[in-house]
């Protein structure tokens, strides 16, 4: 593995680090008894372009785009100076009672790229901001929870949701979610949606028996449904699941005919992920709320957008007294460094043709699933730079296969994470082909490592 430069003497030993780390440091979706076990952590300190560094000086390829956020690589020099430069303005000032000049300027930005989702109904043209995936959902939920109300449909309290969805995991977003090891402890605590099958794949048949069964859900609830809400094209966190544009669009029309908001969730797909901007340009509907965050800010900063039309905008409005304000709203809403470094990487994105420089890497994405060892893969699932091999064995689940894979892919220089028995692949944007099919061979081998 290559060596770098050792960290700076002024910090903190590796050692020490990690004793810290373990001492106070609780770590997201993680098991504390198994994160010990593993040893001291894999620390990092720096990166260039799409290498991670650690305390050691030991490089990974970011396999993963750290969680799903990076685009230009990290330490891009256009995002790093658009945040030098605001830095020199301000970091931080509220939007309750304010503007900004960042949050006005990216939010213009957003909304036209938003116009061109094609669809036959009036595009999103307002943004309402928020620092993260699970509050531009809770914020879309109670939008349009909000809005049906202020309408007077009084009897349209409830949300449909997709099987297997997530959207995140504050109690709202997890309500519509529907990942039952993380969620169902806190079943006492969720609203119930109405939950429609999906697909794992495109499959014309699966999708028109799914579609059966979501006109009878329609057919029953649809009168007390406030809205309906989807991840566009590839369900995520579910493991990379995969539906085709022409079902999500029968679905999304189904649900609009019986009077329902439509809440398009490209959390994880937005941003170029699956090979154009939004992922709905590819399904042609426009949606009512549309939410955004991860790779918005190149994967520097938290920031999220709910986007949503001037009508949904509009059933707020009224004279104060008449209590019609959306009553939400985060500290760091719209937080002038964060909206700096998506304006940068926005305009990264468009100057270095980001977009149309993807499909020779999804080509390499492609190729790096297919060399995955047959006998050990059963199923591999793909949409632009999405990517995700299903692993077969036999082993319980207890045995961590996926995980152990992911740890072993280290020793061989690449940050993956798994999502259960689904190894993930999800380069930054801009890695290039080699890299990538880099990826796929120390995929292979952490795989031979584990499964043999
Ligand atoms: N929605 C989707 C589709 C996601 O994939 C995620 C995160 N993986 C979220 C919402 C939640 O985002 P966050 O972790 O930033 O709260």
């Amino acid at each position: 593995m290559p060596i770098d430069a050792p960290s700076p003497p002024q910090s903190p030993d590796a050692k020490t680090l990690a004793e810290w780390d373990h001492a106070h440091v609780w770590h997201p979706f993680t098991q504390a008894d198994e994160w010990e076990a593993d040893g001291p952590p894999l620390i990092v300190d720096r990166a260039e372009g799409c290498t991670l560094i650690d305390v050691h000086g030991r490089r990974y390829l970011d396999g993963i785009s750290s969680l799903w956020t990076n685009i230009h690589g990290h330490r891009n020099p256009q995002v790093d100076e658009a945040v030098r430069q605001q830095l020199d303005r301000v970091a931080h000032s509220t939007l309750l009672g304010l503007a900004g000049t960042p949050s006005i300027q990216l939010a213009k930005r957003v909304v036209e790229r938003a116009k061109q989702i094609p669809g036959d109904t009036p595009p999103c043209k307002r943004v309402f901001y928020s620092d993260s995936g699970s509050t531009t959902v809770e914020v879309a939920l109670k939008m349009a929870f909000q809005y049906q109300q202020q309408l007077g449909h009084s009897k349209r309290t409830r949300f449909a949701a997709l099987s297997d969805a997530y959207h995140g995991d504050t109690i709202g977003s997890v309500s519509v979610g529907g990942i039952d090891l993380f969620h169902s402890i806190y079943r006492p605590l969720l609203f119930d949606a109405v939950r429609i099958p999906c697909p794992s794949q495109p499959d014309p048949q699966i999708e028109a028996e799914c579609l059966k069964k979501a006109e009878a859900l329609f057919e029953s609830h649809g009168d007390e449904l406030a809205a309906i809400i989807v991840e566009p094209l590839v369900q995520g966190a579910a493991g990379m699941r995969m539906h085709s544009p022409e079902f999500l669009r029968s679905l999304l029309c189904m649900a609009r005919d019986c009077g329902a908001l439509l809440i398009v969730d490209e959390v994880a797909t937005g941003v170029g992920r699956t090979g154009t901007f939004f992922a709905m340009e590819q399904v042609g509907v426009r949606p009512d709320l549309l939410c955004l965050a991860k790779g918005i800010s190149g994967g520097y900063l938290p920031l999220a957008l709910t986007l949503t039309t001037e009508a949904v905008y509009n059933a707020f409005r009224g004279p104060y007294t008449k209590h019609r304000t959306l009553f939400h709203g985060h500290t760091y809403t719209g937080n002038a460094l964060a909206c700096a470094a998506a304006l940068g990487s926005l305009n990264a994105m468009e100057q270095n043709r980001v977009i149309e420089g993807l499909p020779p890497r999804i080509e390499a994405l492609t190729s790096a699933l297919a060399q995955l060892p047959d006998v050990h893969i059963l199923e591999r699932r793909q949409k632009g730079m999405m990517g995700g091999a299903l692993l077969r064995h036999n082993r319980p689940a207890e045995d961590r296969i996926g995980h152990r894979i992911c740890m072993a892919a280290r020793q061989h220089g690449a940050i993956l994470r798994p999502l259960g028995d689904v190894v993930v692949l999800m380069p930054p944007l801009v890695m290039e082909p080699d890299e990538i099919r880099q990826l796929g061979t120390i995929l292979s081998q952490s795989i031979h490592d584990i499964l043999g």
